[in-house]
């Protein structure tokens, strides 16, 4: 048996309904693969444990989580972003195979080798700042095989790496070519082939359809989500991003693990939302990058106490983010949420987001060790600065990732 005690830690739990849980002068036991014992030092029970970690008042928080990812894909965007701001149409850059389509080819075409050699280096910046749960997206494939060979290439992940993946299947996200002007066609397929044939080799923890005027309509998003429900699989939606459908009432209606994006979600669909158990998902990644100005009601879900998680949205088009702390910074600056709420955001609420909030997402006692040591003494630290990393180490399930250099 393995034990862990952490001592003169500044904890933040995130154990409440609100507020970090903040505890000083803290300590804290991992035994084996989960918290045993969270209090305070002269409480902590010293005898017999193997290794101690003097924090020196440095903060502890659980590990961090990103809820909402498209991080396995072919190829990048980095010409269709050049060739934009140097004043090209978006006629243009569809001419020249540029927007997501150019993704679904590079995607299709390049191997599961391939895309898992491309998503390392997209992985590695959000596990050097503490991100112990990624959700990870199909959606760039577009046909049963080429969703099937993105999901293995998630589920390759968390074999392969000390990371929790949570697979999610989103085939209905963008009209496949073949399919062009046929979209309650390939609605079908997703529904009667796609879908099940995922599902059965084991490769769906949850279902994501993306209702938009770009993407799917309402009618099709909720018959995307009936079939999720008819195998037994929890589901999300992409809504209200572009223009206001309804998608979030529905999604939410029906049970939802979480609605995301949601800048265009009205205030009464807010109040009707605070009803379910579903998690709004804010991305200020895409809000940023395509230079939004419609901010998501964050007066009504703070009202309405609709839980808020956050997420880097990690894309080639529209979220080429993957710095889970920028995201932080980014809700504070751009969403005006406090820090509190970004931290709650990327730990209990995104846990929530998943499903997964009694095994992850707080310090609390019996939930999996995830735990991340950090070189501040304050939570608002997290949000506040840019470019700095201040994770000083990793504990993923009781097992040390990165080991900060001060164990005793
Ligand atoms: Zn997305």
């Amino acid at each position: 048996m393995s034990q862990t005690l952490f001592i003169n830690a500044t904890i933040a739990c995130l154990d409440g309904d609100s507020g970090y849980g903040l505890r000083e002068d803290g300590a804290l036991l991992v035994d084996t693969e989960k918290i045993a014992w969270v209090g305070s030092m002269q409480d902590s029970p010293a005898a017999g444990v193997a290794e101690v970690v003097d924090c020196k008042g440095r903060l502890l928080t659980p590990g961090l989580i990103d809820c909402h990812s498209h991080l396995v894909y072919g190829g990048d965007r980095a010409d269709e972003f050049e060739l934009r701001l140097e004043g090209a149409s978006y006629a243009e850059i569809a001419q020249r195979g540029g927007g997501i389509l150019s993704t679904v080819n590079a995607t299709r075409s390049a191997s599961e080798a391939e895309l898992f050699e491309q998503v390392l280096p997209r992985l590695k910046p959000l596990l050097d700042e503490g991100v112990t749960t990624v959700e990870i997206k199909s959606g760039y494939g577009l046909d049963s095989d080429n969703e099937i060979k993105m999901l293995r290439v998630a589920r390759h992940i968390e074999d392969e790496l000390q990371l929790r993946v949570q697979k999610t299947f989103l085939g209905a996200h963008a009209l496949p070519p073949e399919y062009a002007d046929r979209s309650d066609d390939y609605i079908e397929l997703v529904c009667d082939e796609m879908l099940p044939n995922a599902h059965a080799e084991g490769l769906v923890d949850a279902v994501d359809v993306f209702i938009e005027s770009i993407a799917f309509s309402l009618a099709q998003g909720a018959k995307v989500l009936d079939c999720a429900q008819a195998l037994g699989l929890p589901f999300k939606a992409h809504v209200e991003q572009l223009s206001d459908l309804g998608g979030a009432l529905m999604a939410a209606e029906k049970g939802a693990l979480s609605v995301d994006h949601i800048e265009y979600l009205n205030e009464t669909d807010v109040a009707r939302l605070a009803q379910s158990d579903t998690v709004a998902v804010l991305l200020p990644g895409a809000f940023y990058v395509l230079r939004e100005t419609r901010l998501p009601p964050l007066a009504a879900l703070r009202t309405q106490r609709v839980p808020i998680a956050l997420a880097t949205d990690a894309n080639p088009g529209s979220s080429p983010v993957h710095s889970i702390l920028l995201i932080m910074n980014m809700a504070c600056t751009l969403f005006r949420m406090t820090p509190t709420e970004a931290l709650r955001g990327v730990t209990i609420n995104a846990a929530r987001a998943l499903g997964l909030d009694q095994q992850i997402g707080s310090i609390v006692i019996g939930k999996q060790a995830d735990i991340v040591l950090w070189d501040v003494d304050r939570p608002s630290m997290l949000s506040y600065q840019v470019g700095i990393n201040p994770c000083a180490g990793v504990m993923q399930a009781g097992t040390w990732r990165s080991k900060p250099g001060i164990s005793s």
